[in-house]
């Protein structure tokens, strides 16, 4: 039997667990540069704020009904997040985590699920305040499905149990359910299974697998499969590492100087950097880009390509590229709103070529280790490149931001 686990309105709930005081009142988070409303609690559901709200439109809404409005802080919720996954690691013989406030969990073996369920739910309720729902089921589709109906019904009391809840009642449940709300179908695949008839997760399951298949892919197959108990879809414990790093954002107001250009840059090579040395990966090239509103008539975007002259990790060695880039992109006069990087073409230590006329030999940084025990022993902005420093003009809009409460010893809750 596997279990899904999911943390209910997992970023309003990581905030509700340092202002306890929240609690029953509406809260929201907003997406970075404080745009639209990303997570809604039930309260706030319930005055009728939609997901992806622009906060513009729904600023007088929040006044009026005292909603407590949250700007999005990645670094709390990540730190929540890994306290809420190794306590749940401890209750499995192997666990995947599937994103950040959800989880799979092998529970084959373990007697009476639904109490220990239940048990699951209270210590990551009692350990860390943070409140879940399980769903248990044969399959991870049957699973996911369970958890969906784990959060829509008060009486399960947070753990549904496809086994406990009996066939009669989950044929039931599928045939009021729509189909899009199976995992993996999605809106698009949705819709068009409506056309053919399938309009439930029910009609989905007496679907004919192999016609699937041809109709759609071997995914949407697996799904029929797996709706009727058999399984196909494995736990994946390691995650493969990433064959691409993406790090970029828009700016919290228009940026015109080259130099807040440099130091946003500066910032996500770092970003980078950071995601590939936890893989152990290394990059032999990065591309650059810059551009400009994509909603307006004028839209502009440039990027350049770098090639480093050895496969590189350390963010000391990319940043010098960042003048050179910045040369090549920038326009005076124009209204950048968004920067960013990406890696390519990583590679692993075992991977490293050592080809005649090949040079992409791995370049240490004998200094990164000393810079990191730094950072870690004083904080993330104890030392820095000049180039990050140069302006903070790029910088986000985060007017409601709360403490990094998890990760920073000078905000730790008082009381
Ligand atoms: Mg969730």
């Amino acid at each position: 039997m596997i279990a899904l686990v999911d943390c209910n309105n997992f970023f309003a709930s990581c905030e509700r667990v340092f202002q306890p005081n929240l609690e029953g009142k509406p809260v929201i988070i907003l997406s970075n540069n404080d745009g639209c409303a990303i997570a809604r609690t039930a309260e706030a559901k319930a005055l009728g704020i939609r997901m992806g709200a622009p906060y513009f439109e729904i600023k007088d809404l929040c006044r009026q009904h005292n909603v407590h409005i949250f700007s999005s802080n990645y670094t709390l919720y990540g730190g929540m997040s890994r306290r809420v996954m190794n306590i749940l690691k401890n209750f499995s013989v192997q666990q995947e985590v599937y994103s950040i406030d959800e989880c799979f969990l092998d529970l084959s073996g373990m007697p009476d699920l639904t109490t220990y369920g239940q048990r699951i739910r209270k210590t990551v309720k009692q350990w860390v305040g943070m409140p879940v729902c399980l769903g248990i089921g044969e399959t991870k589709v049957l699973a996911k499905f369970s958890n969906y109906l784990a959060k829509k019904h008060p009486f399960l009391n947070g753990v549904c149990n496809l086994a406990e809840l009996g066939e009669t009642r989950v044929n039931k449940a599928m045939q009021i359910t729509d189909v899009s709300e199976v995992w993996g179908v999605g809106r698009r695949i949705g819709k068009k299974l409506q056309l053919m008839g399938i309009n439930t997760v029910y009609d989905l399951k007496n679907s004919n697998p192999k016609q699937m298949s041809k109709i759609f892919n071997v995914n949407i197959e697996r799904i029929v499969y797996e709706l009727n108990g058999i399984k196909c879809l494995k736990l994946e414990d390691c995650v493969p590492p990433n064959k691409q790093i993406v790090s970029s954002r828009s700016f919290g107001q228009p940026v015109t100087t080259a130099d807040a250009l440099k130091s946003a840059l500066t910032y996500h090579i770092e970003q980078a950097c950071k995601k590939m040395r936890k893989q152990g990966l290394y990059a032999k090239q990065m591309i650059v880009f810059a551009n400009t509103n994509r909603f307006k008539d004028d839209y502009l975007s440039s990027s350049i390509n770098i090639e480093f002259p050895s496969a590189l990790d350390s963010f000391r060695y990319m940043s010098t590229y960042v003048d050179r880039a910045v040369n090549a992109i920038f326009e005076d006069g124009i209204k950048y709103k968004k920067c960013g990087i990406v890696v390519n073409e990583l590679i692993t230590k075992e991977f490293e070529a050592k080809d005649l006329f090949d040079n992409t030999t791995i370049k240490h940084d004998k200094l990164l280790p000393t810079l990191e025990s730094i950072k870690a022993y004083f904080g993330k902005s104890a030392i820095k490149l000049a180039t990050a420093n140069l302006s903070n003009a790029w910088q986000m809009q985060r007017g409601f931001k709360s403490n990094n409460y998890t990760t920073d010893l000078n905000e730790i809750l008082v009381i």
